[in-house]
């Protein structure tokens, strides 16, 4: 029995990314999507192969446990489970396939079910060794099931949990789009990403800067930019200085400016260079970051509003969320602003601690 689950690389990837990162709940919840994906589809390939007077069984089953007013296309885990349980139906299938079961033949699918159930229904709290336990049943099924490119998803897995470590080296940064979903998510953080043409978000901003001008005055429009990318960069910069605070106590400043611009050169926003000077025990911090190819000046006329301040706030953000909460200026020294400097290609931010 061949079985192939679309983009199940991603999802192993994404899996094993999630056991790493301590998104135990997410592990649990995903890999139960996977045991209902593929136990409905081991239960319709089954009604197919195996004998007829067990084909007889399954179809007894699914009418007790649909109570006859739906089919196992509408399932639930726990249904599913019962479906399974009730027409005894992997050890039909292994005796019909000469496939071993290993540790299936042991495995209490209803304790992952409950497991689910906990963790989706009621927030609850998951281990480890619980999520470590569900992924491996699940690996175990799927492999028994001789999904057709489980190999080719197992080494895939791998060479993801590689290249997520790896987020300095050139072309590292993928985005794992989860087709089934319509999610996409970026591998550096786990993180939820969405994607807009450059022109659209710019489309987006200038048409909220626009309208916030109609009802006040230019400078409250800009202000309004600058304050939403602070807030942005705040959020950002708090998280990720936290989870670098956690991976390595003894991280300088410095480091952490480097780390934050290679992460942020890597979404398409521009190219972030620090030139900060920076002292770690005098907390001094000033000089310049450069955004290099900055998306919010990208086919911009000389007229438009200087809307490149979203940028220049969340640089504040994060910049201040890693030097500590210190409160910072940062301006965007309009003399070279692509903005109104056609020519060139560069923003060059002032950073300065604010007196
Ligand atoms: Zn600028």
């Amino acid at each position: 029995m061949e079985e192939r689950i679309d983009g199940l690389e991603d999802k192993l990837g994404f899996l094993r990314r999630s056991l790493d990162t301590g998104h135990y709940d997410v592990v649990v919840k995903e890999c139960s999507t996977l045991f209902e994906l593929s136990l409905r589809k081991l239960f319709r390939q089954a009604l197919t192969d195996l004998p007829y007077r067990d084909r007889l069984d399954l179809q007894d089953a699914e009418k007790t446990i649909g109570k006859n007013t739906k089919g196992v296309g509408d399932f639930g885990f726990g249904e599913l489970v019962g479906l399974f349980r009730q027409s005894n139906l992997l050890k039909k299938w292994s005796q019909a396939s000469g496939r071993q079961l290993g540790l299936l033949s042991s495995l209490d699918f209803s304790a992952i079910v409950d497991l689910r159930n906990r963790v989706t229904h009621d927030g609850a709290q998951c281990s480890r060794l619980e999520a470590d336990l569900v992924f491996n049943y699940l690996m175990n099924l799927l492999a028994i099931l001789g999904v057709s490119d489980l190999d080719a998803s197992v080494k895939g897995a791998f060479k993801q949990l590689e290249r997520s470590g790896t987020s300095n080296n050139e072309d590292s940064r993928i985005f794992s789009h989860q087709k089934s979903r319509g999610v996409l998510i970026n591998d550096a953080d786990n993180s939820r990403n969405i994607a807009f043409k450059v022109e659209t978000i710019n489309n987006i901003f200038h048409a909220i800067h626009r309208e916030i001008e109609k009802i006040s005055d230019s400078q409250v429009a800009t202000n309004i930019f600058r304050i939403s990318g602070r807030e942005a960069g705040t959020n950002f910069g708090s998280l990720m200085s936290q989870k670098w605070d956690l991976e390595n106590e003894f991280m300088s400043l410095g480091d952490k400016v480097k780390r934050w611009c290679e992460f942020d050169s890597d979404v398409g926003w521009g190219k972030f260079e620090n030139q900060l000077q920076i002292v770690d025990e005098e907390e001094i911090f000033s000089g310049k970051v450069l955004l290099i190819e900055n998306f919010q000046v990208y086919k911009k006329g000389k007229s438009e509003p200087a809307e490149c301040l979203f940028m220049v706030g969340y640089t504040q953000g994060v910049l201040e969320q890693i030097f500590g909460g210190n409160k910072l200026d940062v301006t965007c020294d309009m003399s070279v602003c692509p903005l109104k400097n056609p020519l060139k290609k560069i923003c060059v931010f002032g950073v300065e601690k604010s007196v």
